[in-house]
């Protein structure tokens, strides 16, 4: 038996929910928990509409660095601020399967993906200019607080894609984002940090959504996946998403009989069993 889970990340329309649905039932074809979930989250960064791969966020300076993350039971592979790159989760499956490393950032992981054969692509998109245009325009006019404000990330958090699957008792997970928008160059989210927005072994799969520095702070996909068996995974997940008081974060998580995908604000999701 096989199921997936995708989100479309935390404060996103619910209305997605249709797409990754599509998806899911694509990604549930491949033959490995591993291939489903980077085949998720490939058709989620060539989506625009998601703030990962093509339609990722601008940082303040106008340039786009993502984030990445493949994980399954004893083995991870991730990228941090890659640039000019289609799937920056094809590339994190490379670093974990073809690379000695786990964690690729900057120019060495672009020149890790240039190496694997991935050409240079641009993955911005007038939606992302419209978007960093108006933060700008907010932020001069001293309609939104200043930059390091916790508002500011609230306001403008988003769309960060992930999926766990199981396939006969095997786990994977993944995980892209372009980070929140605005931020500084160089800043590094939850996604790619294993334990924080990633976390799979053999009793489960977690990913998380929302604002990564609070979610690294509470490291909140390990602090989920140690707790799996102790109550419900729901019971599990309402509590510690509940720890984030009305601080924007999602998860979705599966472990060998449950599955859960949980948010404390609209978060599209889908599930599929087969
Ligand atoms: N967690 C992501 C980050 O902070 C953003 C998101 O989930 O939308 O980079």
């Amino acid at each position: 038996m096989k199921t997936i889970i995708l989100h479309g990340g935390a404060s996103h329309r619910s209305e997605l929910s249709k797409i990754l649905e599509k998806y899911a039932k694509e990604a549930i074809e491949e033959n490995s928990a591993l291939d489903a979930v980077v085949k998720a989250v490939v058709l989620m960064e060539d989506d625009p509409e998601f703030n990962a791969g093509t339609g990722s966020n601008m940082r303040l300076d106008g340039s786009i660095q993502m984030d990445a993350a493949v994980m399954i039971p004893g083995d991870f592979g991730g990228v941090i601020n890659i640039e000019e790159v289609k799937n920056p989760v094809l590339v994190a499956r490379d670093v974990m399967l073809k690379s000695p490393h786990m964690l690729l950032a900057g120019d060495g992981a672009v020149n890790f993906a240039r190496k694997m054969g991935y050409p240079t692509y641009d993955p911005s998109t007038e939606k992302a200019r419209e978007r960093r245009e108006k933060v700008l325009q907010k932020l001069k006019s001293g309609e939104i607080p200043e930059y390091y404000h916790p508002q500011f990330f609230r306001e403008f958090l988003g769309d960060t894609v992930g999926a766990v699957a199981r396939f006969d008792g095997e786990f994977a997970a993944a995980v892209s984002t372009g980070g929140t928008s605005l931020t500084l160059r160089g800043r590094v989210g939850d996604s790619p940090i294993i334990g924080s927005g990633i976390y799979c072994g053999s009793r489960g799969a977690v990913v998380a959504t929302g604002i990564g520095e609070e979610i690294m702070r509470r490291m909140l996909s390990i602090r989920i996946y140690e707790r799996i068996g102790e109550a419900p995974l729901q019971k599990i997940c309402r509590e510690e998403i509940e720890k984030f008081g009305s601080i924007p974060v999602g998860v979705i998580a599966i472990t060998a009989e449950e599955e859960c995908a949980m948010s404390n604000l609209a978060m599209p999701y889908a599930q599929v069993t087969r």
